[in-house]
């Protein structure tokens, strides 16, 4: 009996021991955001100091791609390790069985103490998924930026203030009352920069007196595409009114209430005086070039590019200082060693190039996500890393560091194979993409979309419009920007057939278990 008992507290010893050694993963996310505006990044057009910091003690991935370039979508594929189709979340519209494998759920059984803090964004709330979750609620699960309302299984609270710091305060107030004796998942998941983006107030006035780069594709007239190409609805030149922040002034709006937009009767009186501050001249000037004829064609759309990346920008500025709070935290409660700490967001964006602000294409904008990872004792700082990696892969990623064994109905890999100097250098070598959220040629899907499916390799990307017979084949190598439709040319017929095998390859290897239930 007393041999039983010591095995028993020997055993309890090995487990607590275990658990310690184990890293804390803290997974930093958010929503739109472009590589081009992440300072860490070649070609990016501000700066980011908090987020490069991960980057420069970590490693940066600058081929780090989403399975379907949608919100919805991106968040189940994070969570399952899986492709859109075999995880039930083919689009925005989809309902989230919670019931499914997901990662997080495991970590939590292993010993770790998970949390969710932010933007959740699936149809339907989450339940075991985390041990505690706190998810922004509201607008289709898009909550608000001022002033949020935030669910829990203790039902909702309305909190004052701006989402990006409030999301950071909740999460620092999570990290400060963990149960010290586990190692902790806590996914932190903001809402910007998405639409429609309101800055804090202390980041809305700035950045008037300059003007921001525009993409050398901006004024793209796509004439190697198929016509659908450029009818979808996503064009910047076609953005108007509060998602640009024009709105009527404080004056004409204490005149006239009714004139007030929601946006503005969410915010208090502090929050409204600080918008009318530094919107209100910008907005006056714009009437003003209006009428003195100075916004027409080409002028309107780079003035409404303008407006829409410094709103974006700004918005970005306020992540990042809440991304330093957060990380000087970690570093002041002697947590940094022993955390991996990742940021990424659900996909990329376009901003500007094409004359787009969306996502949704397979083209490289909106295609890549942001993926950033400090991990001090595994990953050398300064890491570059250039292989085809997906956000199915964050979860087996997770998975590993956190010991456990990676299912084998998991479709993405563990990203320790290319991180750690002892792995062996094979890896994938192309990517498949697709995207379910659109119509058929008789009815279009949201913003006049197709769907589409396609393979990426390390040179070369091939697209499949299927409901319109129609291809697209690039040489990233040559034409990085995607501006020249190579589908049709005879020099690169082996090519474009070997990728065409390919992708009916991995969607069998993917699915081939789904179309046989
Ligand atoms: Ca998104």
């Amino acid at each position: 009996m007393k041999f039983i008992k010591l095995g028993w507290l020997f055993f309890l010893f090995l487990v607590s021991t275990y658990a310690e050694t184990r890293p804390n993963i803290l997974f930093l996310f958010s929503d739109d955001h472009a590589l081009r505006t992440i300072g860490a990044y070649p070609g990016s057009i501000n700066r980011t100091p908090n987020l490069d910091r991960i980057a420069r003690e970590g490693a940066l991935f600058t081929n780090s791609f989403n399975v379907n370039s949608i919100c919805c979508p991106s968040r189940a594929a994070i969570l399952t390790g899986k492709h859109s189709l075999a995880n039930g979340v083919i689009g925005n519209s989809s309902k989230w069985n919670g019931k499914q494998w997901v990662f997080s759920r495991e970590i939590g059984k292993s010993g770790y103490q998970t949390g969710l803090i932010g933007k959740w964004h699936l149809k339907g709330n989450p339940t075991d998924e985390f041990q505690s979750w706190e998810i922004l609620s509201g607008k289709g699960g898009q909550g608000s930026y001022f002033n949020p309302t935030f669910l829990s299984p203790n039902g909702e609270s309305k909190v004052t203030g701006h989402s990006t710091q409030i999301i950071t305060d909740k999460a620092l107030r999570w990290l400060k009352n963990r149960d010290q004796k586990k190692p902790f998942l806590l996914c932190a998941q903001y809402k910007v920069p998405h639409i429609h983006r309101l800055p804090p107030i202390d980041r809305m006035r700035g950045y008037d007196d300059i003007n921001f780069p525009v993409p050398d594709t901006f004024f793209d007239d796509f004439s190697t595409r198929s016509s659908f190409v450029s009818e979808t609805w996503m064009a910047l030149k076609g953005m108007k009114g509060h998602v640009l922040n024009i709105a009527p002034t404080k004056e004409e709006i204490d005149k006239n209430p009714k004139i007030c937009p929601p946006f503005l009767n969410e915010m208090n009186s502090i929050q409204r005086k600080a918008w009318h501050l530094a919107y209100d001249p910008r907005n006056l000037r714009y009437r003003k070039l209006i009428q003195d004829g100075k916004l027409e064609g080409d002028a309107k759309s780079l003035y409404i590019y303008q407006r829409f990346i410094k709103d974006y920008i700004r918005c970005v500025d306020g992540l990042d200082e809440q991304i330093g709070r957060i990380l000087n935290f970690l570093d002041e409660d002697g947590l940094a060693e022993n955390t991996l700490v990742i940021y990424s967001s659900d996909q990329g964006f376009f901003t500007g190039e094409h004359g787009w602000a969306e996502k949704r294409w397979m083209y490289e904008e909106s295609f890549k996500s942001p993926l950033m990872m400090r991990w001090p004792g595994t990953i050398k700082k300064g890491t570059q890393i250039t292989k085809l990696v997906q956000n199915i892969d964050l979860a087996p990623t997770f998975l590993k560091a956190a010991g456990l064994s990676i299912p084998n109905s998991v479709h993405g890999l563990p990203l320790q194979n290319i991180l750690l100097p002892t792995t062996s250098n094979s890896w994938r070598k192309d990517i498949l993409y697709q995207y379910f959220d659109g119509g058929t040629p008789k009815k279009r899907g949201p913003y006049n979309m197709p769907r589409h499916e396609g393979i990426r390799d390390e040179r070369y990307k091939l697209i499949s419009f299927y409901d319109f017979k129609q291809w697209e084949f690039y040489d990233l190598q040559d034409d990085p920007r995607e501006l020249n439709n190579l589908f049709g040319k005879k020099q690169f017929k082996p090519d474009i057939e070997r990728l065409q095998v390919r992708l009916e390859l991995l969607k069998a290897e993917f699915f081939n278990s789904i179309y046989q239930e």
